[in-house]
């Protein structure tokens, strides 16, 4: 079945907005937005064939697009409220198409986010989506704002959607539960908004987990100017990851896997309880893993003993 452009947009894309914000949405040359000042805006392209395998399901790239960027709003204790979607196509495939907006709309119904507009064009399979909303309304919540003596925390389990990734790609013949449920992990990651919103007047400092721990923990301490220390037998596992992987392998995927978009993030001790509430409240499972500290990078113990950093995190360009 072939598809005009317009056809396309309005089938799939153009929904009645019950948002009162939204002057303008599909249909015209721009989107008009009415705020109340600051807004954060996040943008994330996914590529098939580079931060999915080239089969994964319509429905699991629709949900990815706007889930990355939801989780770069989580850091920032930002409310996702808008969006925009450049969704590049080989070709015009109703089924294709179908499942992607089904997989898009069902996450930003639930997060309350509208599609406002966007563009459409013929190439390889790319999705690039922006997401806007006003920013944490009791500060900003930034890589930056880590003090020497943070206690270090990250949410929900790491390592799982690196485990399911790598189980996807090996797959030979049928999974079990634990697989599976890894996989999932992969293909429909859960931002962290709830927890993000509340954490924005506790937290000093917030990243989301989604090159690897070691990576993106060790951006928190470059920009806050300070090191970090992870006691690794601290670190969140699932139970699902220490099923299907040894001791070592799941550390290393916890310390180095990327895709979790669970967050880290530093909070003075003092605030210890009032960040337990706060997940509690937000349904988050929460974890202390370590502290910031003097210095620079990220260093791992493990009982107290110094130990070595695994090698390896995703980056684009690096040779
Ligand atoms: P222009 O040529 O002026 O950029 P387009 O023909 O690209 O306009 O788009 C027409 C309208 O449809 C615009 O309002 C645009 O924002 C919207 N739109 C285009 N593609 C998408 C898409 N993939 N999702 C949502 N809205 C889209
Ligand atoms: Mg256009």
């Amino acid at each position: 079945m072939s598809l005009g452009e317009f056809e396309i947009i309005e089938r799939y894309f153009a929904r009645a907005s019950s948002d009162p914000q939204v002057l303008v949405g599909i249909g015209d040359d721009a989107a008009v937005v009415e705020t109340k000042g600051p807004i954060a805006v996040a943008v994330d392209t996914v590529v098939a064939g580079v931060h999915f395998p080239r089969d994964t399901s319509a429905a699991a790239i629709g949900h990815r697009v706007l889930a990355v960027n939801l989780s770069d709003f989580a850091a920032m204790g930002a409310e996702p409220r808008w969006c925009t979607l450049a969704l590049t196509l080989p070709d015009a495939d109703a089924g294709w198409l179908e499942a992607f907006a089904g997989g898009l709309f069902a996450l930003a119904a639930e997060f309350g986010v509208t599609l406002i507009g966007g563009d459409l064009t013929r190439g390889p399979l790319t999705a690039t989506l922006e997401l806007l909303g006003p920013t944490a309304p009791d500060g900003l919540l930034t890589r930056a704002g880590g003090r020497v003596g943070d206690d270090v925390f990250v949410t929900g389990t790491l390592g799982d959607a690196a485990a399911g990734l790598a189980l996807l790609a090996s797959r030979a013949g049928a999974a079990g539960a634990a697989e599976t449920r890894l996989e999932k992990r992969f293909l429909y990651p859960r931002p962290r908004v709830a927890a993000g919103r509340a954490l924005a007047a506790l937290a000093h400092a917030a990243i989301d987990v989604s090159d690897g721990l070691v990576a993106d923990l060790g951006h928190i301490c470059e920009m806050s100017g300070c090191a970090a220390e992870i006691e690794v037998t601290c670190l969140p596992l699932s139970e699902e990851l220490t099923t299907v992987y040894s001791a070592d392998a799941a550390r290393r995927l916890a310390l180095t896997g990327g895709d979790d978009y669970e967050l880290c993030f530093s909070a003075p001790p003092a605030a210890g309880e009032a960040v337990a509430r706060a997940c509690e409240g937000a349904g988050t499972p929460v974890r202390r893993i370590g502290q910031l500290a003097e210095g620079r990078g990220v260093r791992l113990a493990e009982h107290g003993r110094p130990l070595e950093p695994p090698a390896g995190s995703y980056r684009h360009f690096d040779p």
